[in-house]
């Protein structure tokens, strides 16, 4: 409770004007805290005009470092604040969008590796066998409580739509390493991104940025159950990547109280009517 009722203050006196709004921070950190319960101990000003988070893993790790950066430079270092800031669409929402908003391809690197392990011993440590559709995948434990949600629905959603089901087959997941033509590591080194069946469901680099067919066409049903559980869809970027779903619980949860701020109908203050006046409120007659 104390620590709510500091960060307003702290966030108004540590902002320099690049910086991110205090409403956004708090809603940030507030989808955080319910993305990863118990992840986030306490909330601190940095120096620099920086917010630092301290973690149940002891680790003290960088909100905002209040630096403008490139797309670039948020690409290779970003913090947090900067992973969250471009609003992910919803289904049934699949905006063309451009490069510089994709959302949920910059991830800070210092936030992922607190939450599911600083290298690959570490990660593989976590990491189990999970059932997913028809087949299983190798998940890190950390997404164990949304993949039976999710597989709880996409089981019966299979059996109802077996049109579906060619497109949860031959599925990957954890798979320690870079992203293509990047030093990066890529999402699936931490067990927490889902490929679905690279078969039918293709990649940028295979057939070029111009928008797929497959960016309209892929089952919604499929992006929305996945959605809801807490899952990007890589269909959703410029640099589309069709069959990858990524956990991050944190853009879904800014994205649902995002469109419920814009849903919510404006509160209008009923007309307030004056009462008729009556005979005897009418000023005396005078003379102008
Ligand atoms: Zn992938």
């Amino acid at each position: 409770m104390k620590r709510l009722l500091l960060l307003p203050a702290l966030l108004l006196f540590a902002l320099p004007a690049l910086a991110v709004s205090p409403e956004d921070a708090q809603l940030d950190i507030a989808c955080l805290r319910e993305a990863y319960p118990g992840f986030i101990l306490n909330v601190k000003n940095g120096s620099g005009g920086a917010i630092l988070l301290e973690t149940s893993t002891g680790e003290t790790i960088v909100y905002d470092d209040g630096k403008a950066k490139t797309l670039k430079e948020e690409l290779e270092n970003a913090d947090i604040e900067d992973s969250m800031r471009r609003p992910y669409p919803l289904e049934p929402n699949r905006p063309h969008l451009t490069p510089e908003q994709e959302p949920g391809r910059i991830r800070s690197m210092p936030l992922l590796k607190a939450l599911y392990g600083h290298d690959k011993p570490a990660v593989l440590r976590n990491v189990t066998r999970m059932p997913l559709a028809n087949e299983s995948i190798q998940a890190h434990k950390r997404l164990q409580k949304a993949l039976n949600a999710l597989q709880a629905e996409l089981k019966p959603l299979l059996a109802a739509r077996p049109d579906l089901a060619k497109y949860c087959k031959s599925m990957g997941c954890q798979y320690w390493r870079v992203i293509a033509g990047t030093s990066r590591l890529s999402p699936h080194s931490f067990g927490i991104a889902i490929d679905m069946n690279p078969k039918i469901a293709t990649y940028w680099q295979w057939s070029g940025m111009k928008r797929h067919p497959q960016q309209d066409s892929y089952p919604g049903e499929i992006v929305a159950l996945f959605e809801k559980h807490g899952f990007i869809w890589g269909g959703k970027w410029p640099h589309y990547d069709i069959m990858h779903f990524e956990y991050r619980p944190e853009l879904i949860c800014k994205a649902r109280r995002l469109r419920a701020a814009q849903q919510k109908p404006v509160l209008q203050k009923p007309l307030q009517r004056k009462p008729a006046p009556r005979k005897a409120d009418f000023p005396a007659p005078h003379e102008d």
